[in-house]
């Protein structure tokens, strides 16, 4: 990947990053709120439980987002993390924070699915 190419997904990467990091600050304000209405408890558990299943999403990609950053700065930026092939251009373009190439995607999906490891990307972030 070429300093022009590495600078753009950089720069996408970081507002990305800025994004998210909006969101899951402004979700942490929602689900620290509490009400003394009963009724209203019921509802904001709801709520809340909502609130907390997004921001496990949004937590996650800001974790992929921050490790691909991490990559960019180490010169391991469109690798993929399993096999160590390149991730293919039109995937890193669609997914910048992409940390696997999609056979290995697949395969974390397929995993994934049947519940037997359903930590295996969260281990290659980590890894990272
Ligand atoms: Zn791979």
């Amino acid at each position: 990947m070429t300093k022009t190419e590495l600078s753009k997904f950089k720069k996408i990467l970081e507002t990305k990053q800025e994004e998210l990091e909006r969101i899951v600050r402004k979700r942490d304000a929602i689900t620290i709120e509490k009400s003394a209405d009963a009724l209203d408890e019921v509802q904001h558990a709801s709520e809340r439980e909502l609130a907390i299943r997004n921001l496990d999403r949004e937590s996650h990609l800001l974790r992929a987002v921050r490790s691909a950053l991490r990559r960019i700065d180490e010169g391991s930026f469109g690798i993929c993390l399993h096999c160590e092939e390149e991730i293919s251009p039109k995937r890193v373009a669609a997914v910048p924070w992409t940390s696997l190439c999609i056979q290995c995607q697949e395969q974390a999906d397929r995993h994934r699915e049947e519940g037997t490891e359903d930590t295996f990307e969260e281990m290659l972030v980590s890894a990272a």
